[in-house]
């Protein structure tokens, strides 16, 4: 679960970590109440659950009421990267003398945590070189000892008068991101203000979904309304479904058949749109709950549907299709592969339909190819 950055400020605040202070607002008369309270100037910050706010107008400086007011007016119901803002968190602005990046993560491969940090902050860190940051697993045993943090600030090489309260603040990080049993705790810029004091001035945090029972506080912090609207319906109708930035719409019973399906489409040449795993779904509701979820981001321009038959029978995959396609309104084509139990019978009730939008295809390379193939030629020219 991803927090947004309000919420992340606040977990951090609990366990000492120096955040500006702030209100949320939700209209611009709250927003210019909660300004007036703070004292000006004031930073004005959209509340998505995505980075670049800044570069997209999320994020304005406002030095009286009527500015913080006009702000919040611009930045509430605005559109970022296909998120809708609802809600504002005015914050009392910060001087910025330099801006760090600092990051705690779980690195699945070494099976600790990882903590990160770089003098380069401010930017995406996937635009910072790799020798520009500092990373350190920390058995999680020993846990994050103070000499972790000077080392890791000498390594980054930020300036040198803040390497104690910098490697003080990763060992907060750190405890914040045991704590609350987080995946990924992000503080992009973890800035140096004027008077030389250290405070995270954005905050990402990715709580553990399988941890939420027993974070209850931040199991409410869940709010729909900000999701990615197809995740959101994804959610609503019981689907498997993580969104990708591509154009083909994978769709496949398995979580490690859908993964190989999303390797065989890179290697093809294709950008997966999503990760969508309909499980033994062969019913032709579960089948249009799935494409309606594939369906509503605009960008898929095919779609590849990927089925291994085993306890599922390709022949009831193939009319729970035919009954979808009578239920909804598709106009991309959809590439099918059937293997296993009843493919034969499934292919041929396939190809007896006759639908326009439909490809079947027998092995999942063929399927891979074909479906780039068509993804490119319904490309706009
Ligand atoms: P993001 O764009 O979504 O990552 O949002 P951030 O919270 O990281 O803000 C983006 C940038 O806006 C920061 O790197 C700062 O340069 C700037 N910014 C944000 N808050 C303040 C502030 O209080 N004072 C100043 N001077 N700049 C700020
Ligand atoms: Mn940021």
């Amino acid at each position: 679960m991803d927090l947004l950055e309000y919420q992340g400020k606040q977990l951090f605040a609990r366990r000492g970590v120096p955040v500006p202070e702030g209100r949320l607002a939700t209209s611009p008369d709250e927003a210019r109440k909660a300004a007036e309270e703070l004292g000006f100037p004031v930073v004005v910050k959209a509340q998505v659950q995505i980075g670049g706010r800044g570069k997209a107008g999320g994020i304005k400086l406002a030095n009286d009421a009527g500015e913080a007011e006009a702000h919040a007016e611009a930045i509430l119901g605005m559109d970022i990267r296909g998120l809708t803002v609802h809600e504002v968190w005015v914050e009392r602005a910060s001087d910025i003398a330099a801006e760090y990046y600092a990051a705690v993560v779980f690195d699945r491969s070494a099976k600790k945590p990882l903590v990160m940090l770089s003098a380069a902050g401010g930017m995406e860190i996937e635009e910072v070189a790799e020798e520009k940051i500092a990373r350190l697993h920390v058995d999680p045993l020993v846990g994050f000892l103070p000499f972790h943090g000077r080392r890791l600030a000498f390594e980054a090489a930020i300036d040198a008068d803040v390497v104690r309260p910098v490697g003080a603040m990763l060992a907060k990080l750190y405890d914040a991101f045991i704590g609350f049993d987080a995946m990924l705790v992000e503080v992009n810029p973890l800035i140096v203000t004027g008077d030389r004091e250290v405070t995270a001035l954005d905050a990402k945090v990715t709580v553990d979904d399988n941890a939420l029972g027993r974070q209850p506080e931040i199991a409410e912090m869940r709010n729909p309304s900000t999701e990615d609207p197809q995740e959101q319906m994804a959610k609503e109708r019981g689907v498997t479904y993580v969104k990708l930035d591509g154009e083909i719409g994978i769709l496949g019973n398995g979580a490690g058949l859908v993964m190989s399906t999303l390797d065989v489409v890179a290697q093809a040449g294709g950008r997966p749109a999503n990760f969508l795993d309909v499980g033994g779904g062969a019913k032709a509701e579960e089948i249009v709950a799935a494409l309606e979820v594939l369906l509503s981001d605009e960008k898929v321009k095919a779609v590849l549907f990927n089925i291994f038959g085993g306890i599922t029978r390709c022949d009831e995959v193939a009319n729970g299709i035919l009954q979808a396609l009578d239920q909804i309104d598709v106009s991309v084509p959809i590439v099918v592969r059937l293997d296993g139990t009843n493919d034969e019978e499934g292919r041929r009730i396939l190809a007896e339909a006759d639908a326009a939008q439909l490809h079947p295809a027998k092995t999942m390379l063929e399927a891979a190819d074909l479906v780039v193939k068509l993804s490119k030629e319904g490309a706009p020219a």
